[in-house]
């Protein structure tokens, strides 16, 4: 995939005792990768707030909505509506080897994104910078439904810079049929954002939008809103190793 940046490694060191981060119904650890051309390099583990043994569709889930967006940024990428790169982190689906507390559990890798920044939302918030990046974002989020003949909303765009662009992780896509996980809002989360959402620079004045009408239904929030709530469990275990299985 030309504008994916992927694991190139096979083996990491998770640090299991601390939480770098925590998403709506995610747990993120911060780790080093072991094995492969990233060898050395920080990673993140991403595992779900329930039990994270069993539930492979959540799993399965996720990596559709990353290819389904990854195909949407190279789309725009290709039409060339800024003059440098987005690419999108591609995590992978890895396992706990066994000897370890989380021996047999499986959670999403993929590199450390440094200097993380927040752009947009599902509910329509958007970072009050107007200017670079922050606005090609936006022009991103709203590319996404004119090139979709309006079926899908890329949006909760966040991720970091680097040399050569940039990199976005964990995006969400929103959709008219609304299957893309649960934050996917449907066309109320798209509607609402779109009453929120202000052209900037890089938005073309012909991009399609929804007919924006009354009030926003979903209420505005920096977060991603869900759809489903899913209850917390917190774990408290020592440096763990862990490696990719091909499945
Ligand atoms: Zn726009």
């Amino acid at each position: 995939m030309p504008y994916a940046r992927e694991n190139n490694a096979t083996q990491a060191e998770i640090d299991t005792s601390e939480i770098f981060g925590s998403g709506a119904f995610k747990i993120v650890h911060a780790g080093t990768y072991t094995r492969g051309t990233r060898s050395g390099q920080k990673c993140v583990s991403k595992e779900f707030k329930t039990g994270c043994v069993v539930e492979s569709h959540y799993f399965d889930e996720e990596l559709n909505i990353c290819a389904k967006a990854q195909k949407i940024l190279d789309a725009f990428n290709e039409a060339s509506i800024i003059n440098q790169e987005i690419h999108l982190n591609t995590p992978e689906v890895w396992t706990y080897l066994p000897g370890c507390n989380k021996a047999g559990q499986k959670s999403l890798i993929e590199p450390m994104i440094l200097n993380f920044e927040k752009f947009n939302s599902n509910s329509g918030w958007a970072a009050t910078d107007t200017t670079g990046w922050a606005s090609a974002m936006q022009a991103l989020s709203h590319f996404s439904y004119h090139n979709s003949a309006g079926q899908f909303l890329l949006c909760d765009l966040q991720g970091g810079r680097y040399n050569n662009g940039y990199v976005l992780s964990d995006p969400v896509i929103m959709s008219r049929v609304q299957n893309c996980g649960p934050a996917d809002l449907g066309m109320d989360g798209i509607m609402s954002f779109f009453q929120r959402h202000k052209c900037g620079a890089f938005c073309k004045r012909d991009w399609s939008k929804p007919p924006v009408l009354g009030k926003a239904k979903i209420p505005m929030r920096e977060g991603t809103t869900m759809e489903a709530y899913l209850p917390t469990r917190s774990s408290r275990t020592p440096m763990t190793n862990l490696q990719r299985i091909r499945e």
